[in-house]
């Protein structure tokens, strides 16, 4: 009886795991039809939310074989607790998310993946070229070989040789010029930014994993940019780059005025090293450094790119306007109701939502 009952047990949850189920086999059958792809080979990468396959297209008429990649976004529910806070928030989404319906909240995931990793490609940052979305599946170019091996992530990556030091910096400058498109040309923060989310070859950084990114707008934004930085400059640090200070990059990515495009935007930033104060190596100088950093890190951030703007703005005003714009601030604040409407839209729409089944989905915040 007991064993019966832990087959069951084992059943249900080889269940709930298959990743392939009915339908995504169907949508996998159909493309097979219409000649998205040809065969599809096995996993290059399994994670919580999503499997990466490998696939491939003959061509009857060239004899040639291309390289695909197909994204399979799991269908099971309990995986996509923390995605919610990436889609509230975003105007792209303003409908709001039936969060009862599992594999709804999927397909705009893997919808948004696909807008997502459109942009960088129509702005020429070294991407997936994205190809087919159905439903949770998720057909793009395959970065990888003539063999269908993948390029490796960056944090595989190793590089020898007298001038390694040299090519570390170089992908550090590539990066921060790629994060300054990103968000002036693309109007996206990627949102999950490190050595894990981007693919090596040749030189070449691909950036990979854009279901989260966000819109420059999104009320968290530039939070999820502080933290890109953040993750990106520990990485090169361990590589031995001498990198520019979270604050600066910051400041580069998002600065309206300025270049988008390449050589001007290594060009900027070497300009950025060069007007840097001269290298501290005191332990007091240091640790100047250590404390602004984590004054950075925990001060104000703007909310949203229309608040920054704004300080942008305000800091280019006259002084006694300044001080006008100030007083105003403050009488406005003194008139204004108690009763308040805190957040407006966005809190009022999501207090509503919490009301039916979704908590189980909300219930991470
Ligand atoms: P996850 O959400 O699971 O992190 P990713 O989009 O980061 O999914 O993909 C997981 C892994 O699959 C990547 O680290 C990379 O190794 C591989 N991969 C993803 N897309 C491609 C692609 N287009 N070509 C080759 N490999 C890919
Ligand atoms: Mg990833």
């Amino acid at each position: 009886k007991q064993d019966q009952e832990r087959d069951k047990d084992k059943a249900d949850r080889a269940t709930a795991e298959l990743v392939l189920d009915q339908r995504t086999r169907m949508i996998l059958l159909q493309m097979i039809n219409r000649g998205v792809i040809s065969e599809v080979h096995g996993a290059i990468s399994t994670g919580k939310e999503a499997n990466v396959y490998g696939a491939v297209l003959f061509s009857d008429t060239t004899n040639e074989t291309q390289h695909r990649a197909i994204k399979i976004y799991k269908t099971s529910i309990l995986v996509f607790k923390d995605r919610e806070r990436y889609i509230t928030g975003e105007h792209r989404f303003k409908a709001g998310v039936d969060k009862g319906n599992n594999r709804k909240m999927v397909k705009i995931w893997a919808e948004k993946e696909f807008r997502n990793l459109r942009r960088l490609h129509a702005a020429g940052i070294p991407c997936p070229t994205p190809l087919v979305l159905k439903m949770n599946v998720l057909v793009m170019g395959f970065l990888g070989d003539k063999r269908g091996y993948a390029f490796p992530r960056l944090h595989n990556v190793r590089i020898e040789g007298d001038d390694a030091d040299n090519q570390w910096r170089s992908l550090y400058i590539q990066l921060l010029g790629i994060m300054r498109r990103l968000f002036q040309v693309c109007n996206l923060v990627h949102a999950d930014l490190s050595e894990y989310n981007i693919l090596y070859n040749k030189g070449t950084l691909y950036i990979i994993d854009v279901s989260q990114s966000v819109e420059d707008n999104h009320p968290r934004s530039l939070e999820f940019l502080r933290m890109d930085i953040k993750n990106v400059g520990d990485f090169f640090r361990r590589q031995g780059v001498d990198t520019l200070q979270d604050r600066t990059v910051f400041n580069f990515i998002t600065a309206r005025e300025g270049p988008t495009e390449e050589p001007e935007l290594s060009q900027a930033i070497e300009r950025i090293y060069e007007a840097r104060p001269a290298v501290a190596d005191t332990d007091e100088a240091l640790a100047a450094i250590e404390v602004d950093n984590e004054v950075f890190r925990n001060q104000f951030i703007p909310q949203s790119l229309e608040e920054l703007y704004d300080i942008e703005r305000e800091a280019n005003e006259p002084v006694e306007k300044k001080v006008y714009k100030h007083l105003l601030a403050e009488h406005v604040a003194d008139n204004k109701p108690d009763d308040k409407q805190e957040e407006g839209e966005d809190a009022a729409s999501s207090d509503e939502d919490t009301e039916d089944g979704g908590a189980a989905l909300s219930g991470s915040e």
